[in-house]
């Protein structure tokens, strides 16, 4: 067996959200339009008329390069590059060739898979650029059995960034994860959905194999000819086209015979297997030239006003939510991945900070008291989001942007669990009834009974009956067995079935047992 190693590089096209489309004032993305409602002389391509570049689709995709890291050019141009096909109603479709607004920068993101090589990777962008998309061919079924296309312009002339990596992925569940991140990234800049599904981002994924030494180094040429797998539009589909390439590649290399020269291959979901694609046009010969009907770009000043405007990214708001609130990891991840409930943790985690200020006793607390005190609630807002919220969400269809509860009287609720008034079951029962009416807890409290009982006569005979069931338990906490106390407490909540005020049961315990 030969040490073989994957390497892979994906062409990214995602659809920017502009109004209309980059080069005339047709809806690009209007929802239900009947299919070629949305066009016009110069999306359909007819002759004589002028395109003019969408500046709001320039600023996007400036933006995403920027959050990419890349270096945006000063100056920049559109090219014509040139095939024949039905859903190109020009002949040529405006890109941009060797001067892209974008180049040179980088992504580095956390790779989460049992058997991923690295658990950190950083790619390499190549480049970002601009182009218009081409018009949908669609196949209907016609029952007739005869084969028929129709052509769809709506689409003709989106805007659309292409992002194109350095070869630098190293297993499938990188590419994954890159493009997990870039849909984030794409989303908290507003510039796209990115939603694979719906074609909003789509992907070509570039593999080759080459093979590696003993000690990890490689062995001949650094690469080889690679397989470009097009279209692929589906996370699923990225990652398993590109598991089957790697095995099919491994298989020739096994055999002496690696892939002689680079081939274009199709996904195909039903065989779970790529195949040999028609190539459209002599791929390479597109004859670019520069597009002499439209200016070039100056995007200095832009840049700078974007580089300005630039909100928080992805990985940053991970790394603060870990040093700010005290979050793990895992739990920073599952929050940041969506937006909103990023905003709302924001928001409880501000009020939850605002209350720990308040708090008469911890005035002029040591920073360690501090620390415990923000990590205690780390864990409690992280668990409170992550599993009883989206749980309760998920178990009625509704999500956090339009959920009834709102952040204050979120963080209310948790300050009644943290201060032992409301218990963790009587909590999430009030969380119910919030998300249902939108009350805020005290009166959800008061009207369900949900708080925790202070009872003292019942809490005194729930405590003796401990005393008295428990006295092994009892005469070891006496003997210094001091852990013991939190077991006694447990049983003196199980007697009163949770209702009990947990500080109030552990005061009369300590008082029996030690008085
Ligand atoms: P092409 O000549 O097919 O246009 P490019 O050099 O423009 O190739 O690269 C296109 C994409 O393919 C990039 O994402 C790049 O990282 C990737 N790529 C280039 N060479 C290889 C290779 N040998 N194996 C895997 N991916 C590659
Ligand atoms: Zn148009
Ligand atoms: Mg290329």
């Amino acid at each position: 067996m030969k040490r073989l190693e994957p390497v892979i590089g994906l062409e990214i096209h995602v659809q920017l959200k502009t109004k209309t489309k980059m080069f005339c004032g047709c809806p690009a993305h209007e929802a239900g339009a009947a299919p070629n409602a949305n066009t016009c002389p110069v999306c359909l391509g007819q002759p004589g008329t002028l395109p003019v570049v969408n500046a709001e689709a320039v600023k996007m995709g400036v933006r995403m390069g920027l959050a990419l890291g890349c270096a945006i050019a000063p100056r920049s141009k559109f090219d014509r590059k040139h095939y024949f096909y039905p859903d190109l109603p020009k002949g040529y479709q405006i890109s941009q060739y060797d001067q892209p607004i974008a180049s040179e920068g980088e992504l580095t993101f956390e790779v989460h898979a049992k058997d991923a090589p690295r658990p950190v990777a950083t790619i390499r962008i190549e480049r970002a650029h601009l182009e218009e998309d081409a018009a949908k061919n669609v196949h209907p079924s016609t029952g007739s059995g005869l084969a028929q296309t129709y052509v769809d312009f709506n689409r003709a002339g989106v805007p659309l960034v292409e992002i194109v990596t350095g070869p630098d992925f190293r297993s499938p569940a990188e590419a994954k994860a890159f493009l997990t991140e870039l849909r984030l990234i794409a989303r908290t800049l507003g510039v796209s959905d990115a939603d694979m599904e719906k074609g909003q981002l789509r992907c070509d994924a570039n593999v080759s194999m080459r093979e590696l030494d003993a000690d990890g180094n490689v062995v001949g040429p650094k690469f080889h000819p690679k397989t470009e797998v097009k279209n692929l539009n589906s996370f699923r589909h990225v990652e398993r086209a590109l598991a089957y390439e790697i095995k099919r590649q491994g298989e020739l290399w096994e055999a002496d015979s690696p892939p002689a020269e680079s081939t274009t291959r199709g996904w195909n979901d039903a065989l779970q297997k790529t195949e040999p694609q028609r190539v459209k046009e002599a791929e390479g010969d597109y004859r670019y030239f520069p597009e002499p009907d439209l200016p070039p770009l100056e995007l200095s000043e832009l840049a700078d006003v974007e580089r300005a405007k630039m909100p928080e990214l992805p990985s940053a708001k991970r790394a603060r939510f870990v040093s700010e609130y005290a979050l793990k990891g895992e739990d920073a991840r599952q929050i940041v991945e969506d937006p909103s409930l990023a905003d709302f943790a924001e928001a409880v985690f501000s009020e939850m900070h605002a209350w720990l200020q308040a708090l008469p006793e911890l005035d002029g607390a040591e920073e360690a008291v501090w620390e415990k005190e923000r990590s205690r609630i780390g864990k409690l807002v992280s668990s409170w989001l992550t599993t009883k919220l989206l749980g309760a969400l998920a178990a009625r269809g509704g999500d956090v942007r339009t959920m009834k509860v709102d952040a204050e009287n979120f963080a209310e609720l948790l300050v009644l669990v943290a201060t032992g008034k409301l218990n963790q079951t009587n909590a999430a029962v009030a969380l119910e009834e919030m998300l249902e009416s939108g009350a805020d807890p005290s009166h959800v409290m008061e009207d369900k009974r949900l708080g925790a009982m202070q009872d003292a006569g019942v809490i005194a005979t729930a405590v003796d009956r401990v005393i008295a069931n428990f006295p092994a338990e009892v005469a070891r906490y006496k003997a210094g067995e001091k852990q013991l106390l939190q077991f006694l407490i447990g049983m003196v909540m199980k007697e009163t079935e949770g209702t009990a005020d947990a500080k109030e049961a552990r005061n009369m315990l300590l008082v029996k047992l030690e008085g």
